[in-house]
């Protein structure tokens, strides 16, 4: 059965990098997202020929109206042009691929509609938890993960899927660009510096996140709801290869992993074509030329992010939220050189302490919690 897919986020790093997959295997492409990019959404629509296309800027979308008029696309905009993408009766799969937790209601919104979502969109399970992994329980929906970590977890999991026999998952990390560095090292070191990355090509919010490890914190939060593990079970090792991607330890203490070059096509790939596996265009691995594997403890005295996710998703509640929403703010604070690489941990921590208790919370919660934190971030440096 051909797959009709609604690409949401699709001129971003991993929304490319899925129209690749979607060229090779002739998915149908039904409906386009992204933020405000109208040449290279024009591009894409001239190509893919999609249904449905939402620019979020409203100035964009009337763009786009006007360049693509020759087309038979319909163009919406903004939070509910958004949902009615993530929603569209002809698409039977939504590939979140949208940067930060503006993802979260169109994830919702496609599980309430019985999608199959293959999610990239990591701030999503983050920041929605429950509300996420309930409503998919309640609707009968698989959470197919693309971040290459869960994808392997995924992957190794189908050697013996009974959750009793999972002991532990092994979530492994590049270490980023400032591997080996020590705080102090890091105070000075400019957005230039952070957004090179040694092994994978991302967005930039994601580059920095790899930088400060908040990316890992995240994918911990992420993996404890996706695979429901308490963070006990969830052990972090820095691998700088980005060669094995994640692993499973089994009760007998075997361990499952899955390897591959780092390209996110064979995560996006594997979401689509679940539980079949397809030709792929990515350079197959030799292990001989690597030579060498290597693997450390992450340090946590200098990439403090992790430990802002950690207690974060102990204290459970909204705390991971206001993390998520911080970060956000805090980001994108030092890409514009408003605030140092080391307040990125501070600014994190304390806006997550500061979120309202509250364990069982509603979307309306979460987005207040959100937006809280972000406040909390920009009134702090100003
Ligand atoms: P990106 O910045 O390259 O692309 C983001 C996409 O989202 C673009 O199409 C953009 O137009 C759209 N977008 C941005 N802001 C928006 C907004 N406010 N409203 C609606 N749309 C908006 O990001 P990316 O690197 O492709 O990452 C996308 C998601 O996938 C992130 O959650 C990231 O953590 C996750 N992820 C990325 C990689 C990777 O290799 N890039 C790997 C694993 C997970
Ligand atoms: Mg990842």
């Amino acid at each position: 059965m051909t797959k009709n897919i609604a690409l949401l986020g699709s001129t971003g790093s991993i929304g490319t990098q899925s129209l690749d997959v979607c060229r090779m295997h002739g998915y149908g492409v039904k409906c386009l997202t992204a933020s405000s990019r109208v040449e290279e959404m024009e591009q894409q629509v001239r190509e893919f020929r999609p249904e449905l296309v939402c620019m979020m800027n409203e100035q964009a979308a009337a763009d786009l109206k006007v360049r693509i008029a020759d087309t038979a696309t319909k163009v919406v905009s903004g939070m509910d042009g958004l949902i009615a993408c993530a929603t569209y009766d002809g698409a039977d799969t939504v590939l979140n691929a949208v940067v930060g937790m503006v993802g979260l209601e169109p994830t919702l919104a496609a599980i309430a509609a019985k999608k199959t979502v293959a999610l990239a969109n990591k701030e999503t399970l983050v920041a929605g938890g429950h509300l996420v992994t309930n409503l998919a329980k309640e609707n009968g929906v698989d959470i197919l993960p693309v971040d290459s970590e869960h994808s392997a977890i995924f992957q190794a999991l189908q050697g013996s899927p009974r959750k009793e026999a999972v002991k532990k998952i092994i979530l492994t990390a590049s270490g980023g660009p400032f591997f080996g560095r020590t705080l102090d090292e890091l105070e000075n070191v400019t957005a230039a510096d952070a957004l090179k990355h040694p092994n994978w090509d991302m967005g930039a919010k994601i580059t920095i996140d790899s930088a400060t490890m908040m990316n890992k914190g995240l994918e911990f939060i992420e993996a404890k709801w996706l695979f429901d593990m308490p963070g006990e079970d969830i052990e972090i090792v820095v691998h700088r290869e980005s060669v094995l991607h994640s692993a499973i330890v089994y009760q007998d203490n075997s361990v499952i992993a899955q390897l591959g070059v780092p390209d996110m096509r064979i995560p996006i790939q594997y979401a689509l074509t679940y539980p079949e596996r397809k030709p792929s265009p990515v350079k197959p691995l030799s292990l001989a030329d690597y030579g060498k594997l290597t693997f450390f403890e992450p340090d946590y005295e200098t990439f403090r992010c992790i430990n802002v996710c950690k207690e974060a998703i102990a204290l459970g509640g909204l705390h991971p939220a206001a993390a998520n929403g911080a970060n956000e703010e805090s980001v994108k604070l030092f890409l514009n050189g408003k605030i140092k690489f080391t307040d990125i941990a501070y600014l994190n921590y304390e806006a997550m302490k500061a979120a309202p208790e509250k364990q069982d919370f509603t979307l309306e919660d979460v987005l207040a919690a959100d937006k809280a934190a972000r406040k909390y971030v920009l009134e702090t440096v100003k």
